[in-house]
């Protein structure tokens, strides 16, 4: 039996392309992202606390944490905050 790589492997070698080539603005792990619809609190900023193929978010106004599919985050998120 063939030894393939791993699904998890090629994923992230695919959105690391995909990011590399402006396809994607992912974020990072500490950064602040704008989602399109705001959280039932009022808040529309969120930090990323995890970032793999699930996403984790934590609401800057009420603190509350999210994990969402990465596939969803990336359809969600509608600016990434330059880090400073
Ligand atoms: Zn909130």
């Amino acid at each position: 039996m063939a030894i393939r790589p791993s699904a998890h492997t090629l994923f992230a070698h695919t959105v690391w392309r995909l990011e590399a080539m402006g396809l994607i603005t992912a974020g990072q792990v500490g950064q602040v992202v704008v989602l399109k619809e705001p959280h039932p609190c009022g808040g529309r900023t969120w930090t990323i606390y995890k970032l793999g193929l699930d996403v984790g978010l934590q609401c800057r106004q009420c603190g509350h944490r999210i994990k969402l599919k990465r596939r969803q985050y990336e359809r969600a998120v509608k600016a990434v905050m330059s880090n400073e």
